[in-house]
Order: structure tokens, then C-alpha cells, then sequence
């Protein structure tokens, strides 16, 4: 495994030199075995999500719109001091479905690129990038859409193009 970048202009700028390269790395993985791919892919993320910090980083708090479950808005308005409902009112908006969003991106705890909120944080800031997660193969779409925000998505992305020789694969 070749050096990790971490630098999130840099690899904004690799991911604008690889467009082809990771179209053509899409296909490549959609011809693919996904219970392989899994593997390859949670082992991976087992060693290189740990060497990225996200607290330097905080590129999907700037970027993604944040699903919140009741039950965290009763947590975190108790952590806050302030009753679920003045929570909601400051923080959430209300889907016509129930469904809860935070209402602000970037992501109103966020602070230069750390969260204040860091240990209460919610489900979906925990699991993002989701690449401990299984079907690997079937969320293709909406991981590579983060890879250029992402140094764990990169890093694992590039990294499993060595890993299946898809340099190699003579597409
Ligand atoms: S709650 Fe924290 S980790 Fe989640 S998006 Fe906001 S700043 Fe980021
Ligand atoms: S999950 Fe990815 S985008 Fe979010 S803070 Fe960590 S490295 Fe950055």
C-alpha cells in the first residue's frame, strides 16, 4: 500500500485528472463478484480509516445533508440543555413524511473542520463513509459521488484499484 493522502485539495484535484479513469472504474466493479469486493473493501477501510482523521477534515459535515432519528433529538436536546422541541425548532426540519434533517449545510456544529458535538454525534455521522457496511457493489453510485470529498473513500477507492489490478484489467 502506497502512501495515504490526506490533503483535501489535493485529491480534489486527482479526482478532477481521474474522471475517466473512475467511469471506467465503475463499470469494471459492476462486473465484479460483490461478496469479494466486500472483502477487499472492509479490509481496506479496516486500515486506512483509521490513519485518516476526521476531526482535520470534517468534509462531510460541510457537504451532506444529516438524517437525525426522534430518539437523537431527545439525547442531544438533553445534552444541550434545551427541551426536544426548541431543539427541533432551532436545529431539525421536518420532512411531510416525519422524516428529521438537520436543517443547515454545513452542519450548524460544526467548527472550523471539528464537530462540537463530537461524542454525541449522530447514527449517520458515525457510519459515514459506510465502508464497513455489506453490498459494497450495489451503493457504488452513491459512494464514488463522495469521493473527491472523502480522504477514507479515496484512499480506499485507490487502493482497490491495485488490489484487483484494475490498471491491468485491459478495459
Ligand atoms: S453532528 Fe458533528 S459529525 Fe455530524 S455532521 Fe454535524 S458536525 Fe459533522
Ligand atoms: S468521513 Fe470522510 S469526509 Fe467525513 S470527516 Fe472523515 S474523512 Fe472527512
Amino acid at each position: 500500500m502506497g502512501p495515504l493522502i490526506h490533503d483535501r485539495e489535493k485529491i480534489k484535484e486527482i479526482a478532477v485528472e481521474k474522471l475517466s479513469e473512475n467511469d471506467l472504474f465503475h463499470e469494471y466493479l459492476r462486473r465484479r463478484d460483490g461478496d469479494d469486493l466486500d472483502k477487499s473493501v472492509h479490509r481496506l477501510n479496516n486500515i486506512i480509516a483509521p490513519q485518516i482523521d476526521c476531526t482535520a477534515c470534517g468534509g462531510c459535515c460541510q457537504q451532506l445533508m444529516i438524517n437525525v432519528t426522534p430518539e437523537e433529538t431527545i439525547t442531544l436536546s438533553g445534552k444541550l440543555e434545551v427541551s426536544q422541541a426548541q431543539f427541533k425548532e432551532k436545529y431539525i426540519e421536518e420532512s411531510l413524511q416525519g422524516k428529521l434533517v438537520m436543517n443547515a449545510i454545513p452542519c450548524t456544529f460544526l467548527s472550523e473542520k471539528k464537530c462540537t458535538i463530537y461524542t454525541d454525534r449522530f447514527k449517520e455521522c458515525r457510519e459515514f463513509p459506510h465502508l464497513h457496511k455489506s453490498n459494497f457493489k450495489g451503493r457504488l453510485f452513491g459512494i464514488l459521488i463522495h469521493y473527491a470529498m472523502c480522504p477514507i473513500i479515496f484512499n480506499v477507492v485507490e487502493e482497490l484499484k491495485n488490489e484487483i489490478e484494475f490498471v491491468n484489467a485491459g478495459i
